[in-house]
């Protein structure tokens, strides 16, 4: 078995795909998390989400756009994280430069009768923000909702204050958050620009195959021959019927165009824990087609 080593390639379209799902996907996604954020935020669900559905969006411009070079998916990912976060803080702070329009422009147009329009939204805000912080605009209202920090509450609770967290641990609370955010969308993205790709046809291989699953007991003996690209007299251990746990199962990716590229093989370990069935990833490569049909 070889590695997959991957060509790195990143066409132009697919950048151009991937920069239109990071501004487009990202303020979205950020619009939402502040706009269903103001009826109730689930701390923790909210940016495993927000950074779930960013990560799909790219992994979307990574298939259409033949990006496979993780790298550059790890950047725009991370890029992405940054967006949808700073979008929701800014949708935020229009939000609070409107409350306050609302609130104090009344008072302010009575009180100073003719000089009601020198007093933009921006300006009311930004008096505020400087009395409060001693910075204006975008960056004074990060220091300000620092400043007032988060409380959180149980869900169904609005009469528990819960914990209240504020400077400075709310810049950790925030770091949390963005990492949650982009830290999903990277694993999503990166596995997306991973998979395999057939250089010679100029795409993607099919998605997963299962070959078929090995008792337990033969598992040594096949991981050894597969690591050896010994498969001679193994292709009778795999059954084509699914066998009760513990057992390992192969799983096989292939170019949808030609048969003369190597087929992509991964090996799962299933394990029983607590009625559930768990995979996980034991080994993974190429083999050629030929030694393939030693398998089937
Ligand atoms: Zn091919």
């Amino acid at each position: 078995m070889k590695n997959y080593l991957p060509s790195n390639h990143v066409p132009v379209l697919g950048i151009l795909f991937m920069l239109l799902v990071l501004v487009i996907g990202g303020i979205t996604i950020g619009f939402l998390m502040h706009f269903i954020g103001k009826l109730i935020y689930l701390i923790l669900f909210f940016p495993l989400g927000a950074g779930a559905i960013g990560g799909f969006a790219l992994a979307q411009a990574i298939k259409s756009g033949k990006v496979r070079n993780k790298y550059m998916a790890i950047i725009f990912a991370s890029l992405m994280g940054l967006i949808i976060y700073s979008s929701y803080f800014y949708f935020k702070y229009e939000n609070f430069k409107n409350g306050v329009y609302e609130t104090f422009s009344l008072q302010l147009q009575n009180s100073e009768n003719n000089q009601q329009t020198a007093f933009s939204k921006d300006k009311l805000s930004d008096l505020i923000l400087v009395n409060e912080t001693g910075m204006k605009g975008f960056l004074g209202f990060i220091k300000y909702s620092a400043k007032i920090g988060v409380s959180i509450s149980k869900v169904g609770r609005s009469s528990d204050r819960g914990i209240a967290i504020k400077e400075p641990w709310i810049w950790g609370y925030y770091l949390v958050e963005l990492s949650l955010i982009a830290g999903l969308a990277i694993i999503i993205a990166a596995d997306s620009a991973s998979q395999p790709f057939c250089e010679r046809c100029d795409s993607w291989y099919s998605d997963d195959l299962i070959v078929g699953y090995i008792p337990e007991t033969e598992a040594d003996k096949i991981i050894y021959a597969l690591k050896n690209n010994n498969l001679h007299d193994v292709g009778s251990l795999i059954s084509k019927f699914k066998l009760t746990a513990p057992c390992l199962k192969i799983v096989q990716q292939h170019c949808l165009n030609c048969q003369s590229e190597d087929i992509y093989l991964k090996v799962f370990k299933i394990e029983e824990k607590n009625g559930q069935e768990n995979e996980s990833k034991v080994l993974s490569g190429m083999i050629t087609p030929e030694e393939y049909q030693k398998l089937i």
